[in-house]
């Protein structure tokens, strides 16, 4: 694996690659990696491309200052794991790289809708950094293939709308399954960051959305809802939403609809950290 730190020369890697005819997948990252990340590794070299990783810490999509500060970073950890999925590169570049003259002079994009509600309400400005940071990255590595998890399900929306806003036609993005913990608790870089008693409930989050799944037809979504925060709590959660929407565009449903593509979402605090989690209704 070759790990490159500055944008000219991954520029120029890239470029060699591609005269070779090889097309890039994707997997931008922000470390203290884990199978989650590494199945969107293992997803691009199925698809047979050569994979490029990023790594770094985007400072402009944090609106929490203390989770940026608290964010787990573990690079060497990193390479280990992707020298072991087979990773090409590894890319790992400065704030000055990314941000030459600073976020203020980096383009950002307006998400209208989606920037108003879930995450977008709750973590003001968040979306516009992931927007910024994404855009930039993609004009550097110029991938044939973006992979992204499921597990940020309105993240990987704001990112189909970024690609096509852009009209970016020659990148594909590809969203991959939410990889789990053996109970239920979705991969996450924040997990690390959890007391052996928060990680034993964390679990929870995932029970509840199996449940609003396994309830649809047969209640109404309000009670599910009010159900499910009782069960939050009493474990220790500060929910913070327990939601319904259309799993095409998000638009925020009061209940189930037969027939209609929908997606259940929560997000919820245990102590300092805030877990997020998702699961398309089957
Ligand atoms: P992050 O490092 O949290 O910015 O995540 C980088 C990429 O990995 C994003 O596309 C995430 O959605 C994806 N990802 C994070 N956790 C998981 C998971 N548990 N399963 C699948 N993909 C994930």
């Amino acid at each position: 694996m070759v790990i490159i730190k500055n944008v000219t020369d991954i520029q120029q890697y890239i470029k060699n690659k591609k005269a070779l005819g090889c097309k890039a997948g994707f997997i931008p990252t922000m470390g203290a990696l884990h199978s989650g990340h590494i199945s969107l590794i293992e997803k691009a070299r199925q698809d047979g491309l050569f994979t490029v990783c990023s790594i770094f810490l985007n400072p402009t999509q944090f609106n929490n200052k203390t989770d940026f500060e608290k964010y787990p970073v573990s690079v060497e950890g990193d390479i280990e794991l992707l020298l072991n999925a087979g990773c090409e590169v590894l890319f790992l570049p400065p704030v000055s790289e990314i941000y030459p003259g600073g976020p203020e002079q980096t383009e950002t994009y307006d998400f209208g809708y989606l920037d108003t509600i879930l995450e977008g309400a709750r973590r003001p400005g968040h979306f516009k950094g992931v927007g910024q940071v994404v855009a930039r990255l993609l004009d550097i590595v110029l991938p044939h293939c973006l992979y992204l998890g499921q597990k940020d399900y309105q993240q990987c929306m704001v990112i189909n709308k970024l690609v096509t806003m852009r009209d970016m036609k020659d990148v594909t993005v590809k969203v991959c399954p939410t990889i789990r913990e053996a109970d239920g608790l979705a991969m996450s870089s924040r997990n690390r960051r959890l007391t052996e008693a928060q990680r034993s409930v964390a679990g929870t989050i995932y029970q509840c959305l199996v449940s609003i799944e396994s309830k649809q037809g047969s209640a109404r979504f309000a009670i599910v809802r009010k159900e499910c925060e009782d069960i939050l709590t009493a474990k220790g959660f500060v929910p913070e939403y327990v939601a319904l929407a259309d799993a095409r565009d998000l638009t925020l449903l009061p209940d189930f609809e037969a027939g209609r593509p929908m997606v259940a979402l929560i997000a919820a605090w245990i102590g300092e950290i805030r877990l997020i989690d998702n699961v398309v209704l089957g």
